[in-house]
């Protein structure tokens, strides 16, 4: 499974509705300072529900959404949703069927070679909503969390790795790192099954 295309509207810099392809392999995005290839990267973990504290580039989920007026911080009152939709090809079968419709809650997800998981955040004058889908179908973010998890995507995990994660990894102490082997490997999953069993 690898990430087609994602399509980013409204989203930080991306003002107009936005296609970008991805190879299956190896994809590199180039462009000027400030040029938004970042902005891709938050996309993404914004759409996935991967975000984990440090990692998208934003106070609130609101400064998501673009805003022409950013760099001088004015608002320009227009239209106050973002979406970005994340989509996955599936054509080699990582996820099978009945796991996307268990995740969808519904039949009808269409052809799950394709797996579309999209994402909307929407301004009103005194909140904001967060809206998940899978496959068009409305979703909430755990059903997001554990379909993905069941593609060895988690928040917790390295599917996506940070400017200054390598050097936070240099720099942490044999026993830290040692704990981000055994996350990759899938061995923490059960020390911590592990501590809540002594724990009862
Ligand atoms: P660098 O090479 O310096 O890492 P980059 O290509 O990664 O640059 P990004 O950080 O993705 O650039 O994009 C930064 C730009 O996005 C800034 O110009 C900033 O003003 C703009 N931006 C961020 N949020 C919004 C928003 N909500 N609305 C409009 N523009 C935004
Ligand atoms: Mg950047």
């Amino acid at each position: 499974m690898y990430i087609k295309a994602v399509v980013l509207d409204n989203f930080k810099s991306f003002g107009r509705k936005t296609k970008i392809p991805f190879y299956e392999d190896f994809t590199v995005v180039t462009g000027p300072n400030g040029s938004g290839k970042s902005n891709i990267i938050d996309s993404i973990l914004f759409a996935l529900g991967l975000a984990r504290t440090r990692g998208i580039r934003a106070e609130k989920l609101t400064d998501l959404i673009y805003n022409p007026g950013h760099e001088d911080d004015s608002d320009s009152g227009g239209p106050r949703e973002a979406i970005v939709e994340v989509i996955l090809d599936n054509s080699d079968g990582t996820l099978d069927r009945s796991q996307v419709i268990n995740a969808a809650g519904s039949e009808d997800v269409g052809d799950v070679d394709e797996i579309r998981i999209r994402r909307r955040v929407k301004q009103t004058e005194d909140n904001y909503y967060s809206y998940y889908y899978l496959n068009d179908r409305s979703v909430n973010l755990s059903d997001i969390q554990d379909l993905l998890a069941q593609a060895g995507v988690t928040p917790e995990g390295y599917n996506v790795v940070m400017q200054g994660d390598v050097t936070e990894i240099i720099n942490m102490t044999p026993y830290a790192r040692r704990e981000i082997i055994d996350e990759i490997a899938g061995v923490a999953e059960f020390d911590a099954k592990k501590e809540d069993a002594f724990g009862e």
